[in-house]
Parts: C-alpha cells; sequence; structure tokens
C-alpha cells in the first residue's frame, strides 16, 4: 500500500468555499493538435470546485483511501522540521503544483528512501531536481497541457491590462477618484504594435493565436520553426534567438521553460536592447529574468510595464522587490489554477495514480523522467547534467 504525499495551498482566508460563482464548467474533451484531456476511470469531485487547495485534496481521498492507501495533505512545505520534510521520509509519492511547489532537492530526494513517484499537478516540473529523480530511479510525471491554455488568456489579460492601463484605472474609481488624465497619461492601444514570443510552444502558440485578432504584428523566436502554413495563417516573423527579436517588440511575452539556457536571459544588457517603452510578460518561470534588473527596468523608464505571475521562491516573500516596483501587474501564481484548470489537472492526477497503481504505463505525454531517464515529454522539453 501507498502513503501519497500531497502538498497543496492554503484554503481561502475566509474558510473552504460552500458555494461558487458559476454552476458548472464547459465541456471539454481534447486540446488543441488533439490530445484528449484526462481520461481517469472516475472521480471524486464536482468540476468547478476548489480542488488545489488542502481541502479540496485534488479531491483524491476517496479513491486513495478505498484502495487502501494513505494520503497526507498539508500545506507546511518550506524550512526545516516542514510537515513535508517530516511526512516525506517514508512516502512513496509525492503531488504538488507549481503554484506551491514540493522543491525536491537532491537532499530531499536522498533522504527520501520510498520515494518512487514525483507528480506535477499542472505544468512545469522545474521544481524537482531531474538530475537526482534520474539517480534515483523516481518518476516524474505532469499533467502535460492541462493549463496550457488558461496560461495563454492570462497573459492576453495581462497584456491588455498594461498597455491599456487598467489596474491604475481601476485604481481610480476603488480610491473614489475621476481624474480621466490620470488614466490615460499611460494608455495605449495594443492594435499595430509588434508583440513577439519567447517560445511558440502550446503556452506560445496559443497566445499568438488569441493575439492574432488585435491587428498586431506578430514575432517569434524558438528553438523549431513552426510550419510554415501557420507562420502564414498568423503573419508571424521569426528570429533566430531571443535578443534578435526583442527590439523589434512593442511587448514581448516569455513561454520558454527553465533551464539553463533560459536562466537569467533578461538581465540589464538584453533589457537595454528592448524599445524604451516596452512591455515585458512572464507567466513562465521567474528565473528567465533578473529580478534586480527588471525592477530599474521599470524605474528607469526602459520598461513600461512588467506582469507574470511567476516568483523565485514561491510563496515571495513579504519584502520581494516586485510587490512594489512601479507599473507592474504581478498576481500570484495563479494563471494555471483556475477552477477550470484544477478540473483537469486533478482528473490528470487521478490518472498518472490509477496507472501507476495498477503498474500499467503513464501515458507518454505525462512522463518526465522514468526508468532512470528523461521521458516522454521530458525527453523533449526538459534536460539533465548526466
Ligand atoms: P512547451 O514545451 O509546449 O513549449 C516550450 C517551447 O519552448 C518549445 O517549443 C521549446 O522548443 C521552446 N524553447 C525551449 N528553450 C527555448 C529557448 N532557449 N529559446 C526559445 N525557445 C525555447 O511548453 P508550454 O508552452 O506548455 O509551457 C512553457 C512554460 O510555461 C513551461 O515550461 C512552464 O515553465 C511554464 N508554465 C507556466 C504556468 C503558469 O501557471 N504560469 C503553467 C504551465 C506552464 P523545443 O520544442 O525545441 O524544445
Amino acid at each position: 500500500m501507498a502513503k501519497v504525499l500531497c502538498v497543496l495551498y492554503d484554503d481561502p482566508t475566509d474558510g473552504y468555499p460552500t458555494t461558487y460563482a458559476r454552476d458548472d464548467l464547459p465541456a471539454i474533451d481534447h486540446y488543441p493538435g488533439g490530445q484528449t484531456t484526462p481520461t481517469p476511470e472516475a472521480v471524486d469531485f464536482t468540476p468547478g470546485h476548489l480542488l488545489g487547495s488542502v481541502s479540496g485534496e485534488l479531491g483524491l481521498r476517496d479513491f486513495l483511501e478505498k484502495a487502501g492507501h494513505t494520503l497526507v495533505v498539508t500545506s507546511d512545505k518550506d524550512g526545516t522540521g516542514s510537515a513535508f520534510d517530516r511526512e516525506l521520509a517514508d512516502a512513496d509519492v509525492v503531488i504538488s503544483q507549481p503554484f506551491w511547489p514540493a522543491y525536491l532537492t537532491a537532499e530531499r530526494i536522498a533522504a527520501a528512501k520510498n520515494l518512487k513517484l514525483a507528480v506535477t499537478a499542472g505544468i512545469g516540473s522545474d521544481h524537482v531536481d531531474l538530475d537526482a529523480a534520474v539517480a534515483h530511479g523516481v518518476t516524474v510525471a505532469e499533467v502535460t497541457y492541462s493549463n496550457s491554455i488558461s496560461v495563454a488568456e492570462h497573459v492576453v489579460m495581462m497584456t491588455l491590462s498594461l498597455v491599456r492601463n487598467y489596474l491604475p484605472s481601476h485604481q481610480v474609481v476603488l480610491d473614489g477618484g475621476w481624474n480621466i488624465a490620470d488614466c490615460v497619461a499611460r494608455s495605449y492601444d495594443l492594435e499595430g504594435m509588434h508583440v513577439g514570443t519567447v517560445a511558440a510552444g502550446r503556452i506560445g502558440l496559443a497566445v499568438l493565436r488569441r493575439l492574432a485578432p488585435f491587428d498586431v504584428r506578430l514575432h517569434y523566436t524558438d528553438r523549431h520553426r513552426l510550419p510554415r502554413e501557420v507562420e502564414q495563417e498568423l503573419g508571424l516573423t521569426f528570429h533566430a534567438s531571443t535578443a534578435e527579436m526583442v527590439p523589434h517588440c512593442d511587448v514581448v511575452t516569455i513561454n520558454a521553460p527553465l533551464h539553463p539556457e533560459t536562466e537569467g536571459l533578461f538581465g540589464d544588457k538584453l533589457l537595454a536592447t528592448m524599445k524604451r517603452g516596452a512591455y515585458l510578460i512572464n507567466t513562465a518561470r521567474a528565473r528567465i529574468v533578473d529580478r534586480d534588473a527588471v525592477d530599474r527596468a521599470l524605474r528607469g523608464g526602459q520598461l513600461a510595464g512588467y506582469a507574470g505571475d511567476v516568483w523565485y521562491p514561491q510563496p515571495a516573500p513579504a519584502d520581494h522587490p516586485w510587490r512594489t516596483m512601479p507599473h507592474h501587474g504581478m498576481t500570484p501564481h495563479i494563471s494555471g489554477s483556475s477552477l477550470s484548470a484544477q478540473a483537469r489537472y486533478a482528473a490528470g492526477t487521478r490518472e498518472i495514480l490509477e496507472s501507476w497503481l495498477a503498474g500499467r504505463p503513464i501515458r507518454d505525454e505525462y512522463l518526465i523522467v522514468d526508468g532512470g531517464a528523461l521521458a516522454g515529454t521530458g525527453a523533449h522539453s526538459y534536460s539533465v547534467t548526466k
């Protein structure tokens, strides 16, 4: 029987919801490109309910306990003596979401003698030391595509919100004011602007598709070019590198994974080559940008705005400079954890557990590490040092 340790974010400050704003979710059975949404044998939760917080338990308790397994859920994940550290000692499976990552460092993996499976309920397994997972034969899986469109929608929202100066204008209303000039002195139309994405994978391409109807000029860079028909359909300009692309862009959105090639990519040097007054949106991973260089670029006017939802570490400390830098539209890490996304990645987590517990192969598209090597999606998107 397995011990499953699930690290989830805290419940709402006023308690676990008893009612919701809406009664149902749209039915979606395929992602763009044809991959099916998760196909567990059953689920024990109501889609549209809060599943990613401690009391939501990703809807896993009945399923696991009826089969004789143990489920431990905690939000206490950092620092020595955390519940995560204590429970990890004999856990077989660890599950966490990138929004509230249980950092599975090499030390923790070495100490977790029973650990066999680490599941990311969502996408992005950079909180797991993949070298250590490979070395210790730990399988790593994530629910590929489950929240890609959720993030793309967040990018579009943040792009419009920065360019049109939405958040400060909304604040004027909350403050009881009506100074139109205060609102519009930094407000522009997106129409006609040059928008570029660093990477055009699932999220980057979805962002391009969603922005195309705004009559913008679209640019991208990626390790591989998109098919010619997609470039033509969307009127895309391809650039061989990020450095070549960003001087042309009014808006840059980062949709690449964090790996050695992208870590610290947007530092003082690259930011200085952007158009003065460009906007930068990063919903990928915080460490792709230099935290303090972004702060400096906003204060000095090189960037007109920065938005995103990824921070390092997470949760961000109260004195993190991005909380107080000017012209930002940051949210906590929420873009991929809408109630719609939660229903998909909770179902995907259940599908992964059903397969793993029954000794069946996990869907290839969910696999990051398996059998002591990168596997499936991981073999394409991630790298390890050995
Ligand atoms: P995909 O794997 O579909 O796409 C990533 C793309 O990035 C691929 O086309 C890849 O190319 C390309 N790429 C990799 N390295 C570079 C580079 N150095 N320069 C340019 N392009 C590069 O991933 P997704 O679109 O699904 O997700 C992107 C990232 O977004 C994830 O890695 C994750 O960190 C983040 N994310 C954030 C979420 C949030 O809640 N904020 C939720 C989900 C994901 P190639 O195919 O050649 O490898």
